[in-house]
């Protein structure tokens, strides 16, 4: 039974999904890992189950997922593999994004594809010299005859080798009236001419998910590639659709730990030390207690956050506070596994060791949380935040 309040329908499609992880995921996560080839077979069977179509609505050929639901979804893929959370992780994003913000044309163009996961979304928001920061970004759309001509280098694209549509934020010409600069959200093919993948990052953890770098050299764009109706709008709508971003990275989280949990649970009841499994030293049991409080805790705020960007309220502080806890907790809850774990710990043939090094990503993307303190920070001056927390006089 899951603790996001599921309907039945709903636990129907998780069960499936949870019955995927177990019989064709779980028994070969090592070997996959170990072997570093992109395992295409698991992909194919998400795109079976539907999972690419998570945030495309059910007249769209997607599953229509409430955000909860794809909150507790994340959670089981996660817990099963952080890499198959990885493929459909932003290119859920991109999907949420045109399905919310986009025109009925884009919708039609796109989301079918994105659901049946022929078309791969990815997001290209950071650049070399700007990743916190994004309202530096240097990328921009001039105007050109029908539309844009827009250049940008785009960095640690997540999925990008793999990905056909990049959302792709741009500066866009200053109006006279305008009084801030002016940001509008793209949707790229990479089929179009102008678009070269450079380089492809080695990173700490999650080898099999590539993280690249995207040129995109004036590359022609029609006026109805701009996502939604209306010039200037790009960052807005980039903020917004981030929100499901940062609960989906909470989740992700939130399933690494409760993987890490279960994996140190499990080796302090065969691991004997002075003639008792370790599971019977108070201070082993002490640190499996606050592991699994923390866990708690960290979905806890992520089912909070998933529940309040499903009621259409304000969700900004409580999505940053979801990414920036559960991410916190999943770091740390990992980091006792491998201690509980001893020598075993820092040995690569125990999971708890790859998690470690996977859940500082959490920590890093969708904002780093040190960003996440300051929006929540800044939303503290709010009334409306301030009542929800009970800080009101
Ligand atoms: C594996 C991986 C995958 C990624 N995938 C994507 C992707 O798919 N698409 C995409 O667009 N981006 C992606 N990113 C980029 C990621 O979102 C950025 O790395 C992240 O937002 C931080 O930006 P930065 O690296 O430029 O760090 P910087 O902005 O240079 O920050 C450096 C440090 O300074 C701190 N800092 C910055 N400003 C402030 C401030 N005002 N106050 C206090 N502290 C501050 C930061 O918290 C950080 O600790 C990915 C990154 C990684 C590592």
């Amino acid at each position: 039974m899951s603790v996001y309040d599921l309907t039945a329908d709903e636990q129907v499609l998780i069960d499936a999904v949870s019955r995927f992880i177990e019989e064709r995921v779980r028994p070969h996560v090592a070997d996959l890992e170990r072997k570093g080839a992109y395992p295409d077979h698991l992909v194919a069977e998400m795109k079976e189950l539907g999972l690419f179509g998570m945030a495309v609505p059910e007249e769209f050929g997607g599953l229509g997922l409430r955000v909860t639901a794809l909150a507790a979804m994340m959670e089981v893929l996660a817990r099963g593999w952080t890499t198959l959370a990885a493929y459909v992780n932003s290119h859920s994003t991109v999907a949420y994004a045109i399905a919310t913000h986009g025109t009925d044309g884009q919708k039609a163009r796109y989301l079918p594809a994105l659901a049946a996961g022929e078309q791969r979304g990815s997001l290209c928001l950071t650049e070399p010299g700007a990743g916190s920061d994004l309202q530096s970004i240097r990328g921009t759309a001039q105007r050109a005859e029908n539309g844009y001509a827009l250049s940008a280098s785009k960095t640690y694209v997540t999925n990008g080798g793999k990905a056909t549509l990049f959302l792709t934020l741009a500066r866009l010409p200053q109006t006279p009236d305008a009084t801030r600069p002016r940001f509008g959200l793209f949707l790229v093919e990479r089929t179009r001419q102008g678009i070269t993948q450079t380089t492809t990052f080695h990173k700490t953890a999650f080898g099999l998910v590539d993280t690249v770098q995207i040129e995109m050299d004036a590359v022609r764009l029609a006026g109805d590639d701009l996502l939604g109706a209306e010039e200037g709008r790009g960052f807005a709508q980039l903020m917004e659709s981030l929100e499901i971003g940062r609960i989906a990275i909470a989740t992700s989280a939130v399933g690494l730990a409760a993987n890490a949990l279960s994996e140190a649970k499990r080796y302090a009841s065969e691991r004997v030390t002075f003639g008792v499994p370790i599971n019977q030293h108070q201070a082993i049991q002490l640190k499996l207690a606050n592991m699994a409080t923390r866990l708690v805790t960290a979905r806890l705020i992520t089912r909070e956050a998933a529940r309040i960007k499903e009621s259409g309220g304000r969700c900004d502080m409580i999505s940053a506070m979801a990414k920036m806890h559960a991410s916190d907790e999943a770091l740390a809850i990992a980091h006792e596994a491998v201690v509980v774990h001893g020598g075993a710990g820092y040995i690569q043939e125990y999971a708890v060791e790859r998690l470690h090094r996977e859940a500082l990503l959490y920590t890093i993307g969708e904002g780093t949380n040190d960003i996440n303190r300051l929006v929540i920070a800044r939303r503290m001056q709010g009334e409306e935040e301030m009542a929800y927390l009970g800080l009101l006089p």
